[in-house]
Formats: structure tokens, sequence, C-alpha cells
């Protein structure tokens, strides 16, 4: 019999990256430029646990800020791949990148060709499916792990496991959360807490 092949797939923003605050306005956004890259805490420790266990490496991102017209798809490419490198100059490697540019009603300026419904935006499953099929893994071995209930709903809809990263002391976050958490597999507050959860505590 065949092994397995599991995939961790892991939310961007607010799960590996912190969102970006505007302190004079108090506006919360994402990152669009490499430079606006913050690694929270513990989430390569986190990565690393699900990498060293066997698991593929994977992320999943919601980025509707092109449909918006907000920022370029360009900056979000570069974004991306700018964390990729970051991760795998820290010995994560990510396997592959799945994006969702779209949003159903865009906004001003926005790239007309990314205005609309879609299969792919959390909390639908597409990210979590593409991501299955491009890595040859398995749904019932892998997980979705991110900081929102529509990464939980995703997950659940893709038929992997989910799990939850939730720092009670990060209310700035609330806002992009909206909503109850849902019931997550696993929750913790850093990717290190979840790793742990799902796989047991490190060997000392
Ligand atoms: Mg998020
Ligand atoms: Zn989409």
């Amino acid at each position: 019999m065949t092994p397995m092949t599991s995939v961790a797939i892991f939310d961007r923003d607010g799960t590996i990256i912190d969102v970006v605050r505007d302190e004079e306005t108090g506006f919360v956004g994402v990152a669009f430029h490499p430079r606006q890259l913050r690694l929270l805490k513990d989430a390569v420790a986190g990565m690393r646990r699900f990498q060293e266990a066997g698991f593929k490496i994977a992320m999943a991102t919601n980025q509707p800020a092109p449909a918006k017209g907000q920022f370029s798809r360009a900056a979000v490419e570069a974004t991306n791949r700018a964390l990729v490198e970051l991760l795998a100059e820290q010995g994560v490697r990510v396997e592959h990148v799945a994006v969702c540019m779209h949003h159903p009603d865009g906004g001003e300026g926005g790239d007309p060709s990314l205005v609309g419904p879609c299969a792919c935006r959390k909390p639908k499953p597409g990210l979590v499916t593409d991501t299955l099929a491009a890595l040859g893994a398995d749904a019932a071995a892998s997980w979705m792990i991110g900081d929102s209930p529509g990464d939980v709903t995703a997950g659940r809809a893709a038929g992997v496991k989910a799990a939850l990263v939730f720092d009670t002391k990060r209310c700035e976050l609330c806002p992009l959360r909206g909503g109850a958490p849902g019931t997550p597999d696993a929750s913790g507050p850093t990717l290190l807490a979840i790793a742990n959860a799902v796989l047991g505590p490190s060997q000392p």
C-alpha cells in the first residue's frame, strides 16, 4: 500500500505573517510589499515541525486587493514570492502557493476580470482542493491551518482537517475574523502550539 501523501496548507495573513497596521489611522490591511513581511512568533517553528513530520507545506490565501483596485496583481505575486524565499531561508520549503485574487463586488479601479463569484475564495474549498490535486495529497491526511472561520470552513468543505490560530491577546485581528470561530479540529495561539497539538509535543 502506498503511504498517504499529506499536506499542511497555511493561510498567509494573520497565520504566517502579521497584518499591517497604520499607526495613525488604525487601519488594518495586509502586506503588499516584501518589506512589509513580518513573520509571526513561532510561525516558522510550527511550519518546520509539520515539514519534519512528513507533511508537504503549502500556502492558500485570499488576496482580493487587485479586484478591489487597492494594489496590483504583480504586488501580490512579488510579496508571495518574497515570503516563500524568506521561509526557504529558514528551512521551510513551500511546495505550492494557491491564491484567490477575486472579489464578488470588486472596487473602484479593480481589474474587472477578477470581479464576481468564484470557486476559490475561502470559505469556498477551491484553493484547498487545487492544492491537494497539485501535490497529489490525500484530503484525509491533510490540514488547513488559518486564523479565520473561513479557513476552517474551506478546509472542512475540501475534506481536510482544520486548525485555527487564535491568540486572544491580538484582538486587533477580531474585525478580520468576523464571526464565530466554528469548531476547528485543533487550535492554539501560534503555529508551533498548533503543531504540538496536532503532532504531539516535540521530543526534548
Ligand atoms: Mg488570515
Ligand atoms: Zn477566487
